[in-house]
């Protein structure tokens, strides 16, 4: 069998990639592989569903154990990917999904030379702005911190392989499936 492809996405919050992934995870053939953190859930998010939530004590122990394929702190809190569920996927053809920020996917480049690297930017600092103060799930201190940590995020997403620009949606999610096409089609992938 094909072994599927393991993509990195990246995106500062706010860009609209969950509504991008959410749309490309209703093919079949993905697997998302659902992240480790120590942050707390927000309203609406399920606990082994978005996240593992995680206690911090509980995080470190896996860190020691050697149970994530790359992890980072992230505005205080622990992110992590959990190793098994990656290739096990792949192996069964399954297009793996990692949404996960620049520190990351970072150690993910030097581990694992053959996955796709994407990155997902605002069309402007200004427009994510609006766009994380009308989600109003975060206090304006909050917002203020993750609009620079966004700025400086950014300024990475020359180390990825592709860059989408999420300014219309549709082109948006276009623009993904196309770069997966592509990749899948390459020659040293068949
Ligand atoms: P949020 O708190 O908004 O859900 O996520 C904050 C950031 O952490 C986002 O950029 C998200 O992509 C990233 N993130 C989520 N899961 C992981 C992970 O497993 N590892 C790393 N390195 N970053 C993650």
């Amino acid at each position: 069998m094909k072994k599927g492809l393991l993509i990195v996405v990246s995106a500062p919050s706010g860009c609209g990639k969950g509504t991008i992934l959410g749309e490309i995870l209703k093919e079949p053939n993905y697997y998302y592989s659902v992240s480790a953190t120590t942050r707390q859930p927000r309203e609406g998010e399920e606990d082994g569903v978005h996240y593992r939530f995680l206690q911090r004590e509980q995080f470190e122990a896996l860190i020691k154990d050697g149970a994530f394929i790359e992890h980072a702190e992230y505005c205080q809190n622990y992110y992590g990917t959990l190793q098994a569920p990656i290739e096990e996927n792949r192996a069964l053809g399954r297009n793996v999904i990692l949404e996960i920020e620049v520190q990351g996917a970072m150690q993910i480049r030097k581990t694992c030379p053959d996955a796709v690297f994407i990155f997902i930017a605002p069309p402007s600092i200004e427009t994510l702005r609006e766009r994380l103060m009308n989600r109003g799930t975060e206090t304006a201190e909050v917002i203020a911190e993750r609009v620079a940590q966004a700025e400086r995020e950014t300024e990475c997403a020359k180390d990825y392989d592709y860059v989408i620009i999420n300014d219309v949606l549709e082109t948006a999610i276009s623009d993904f499936k196309a770069i997966v096409r592509a990749e899948e089609c390459k020659t040293k992938n068949n």
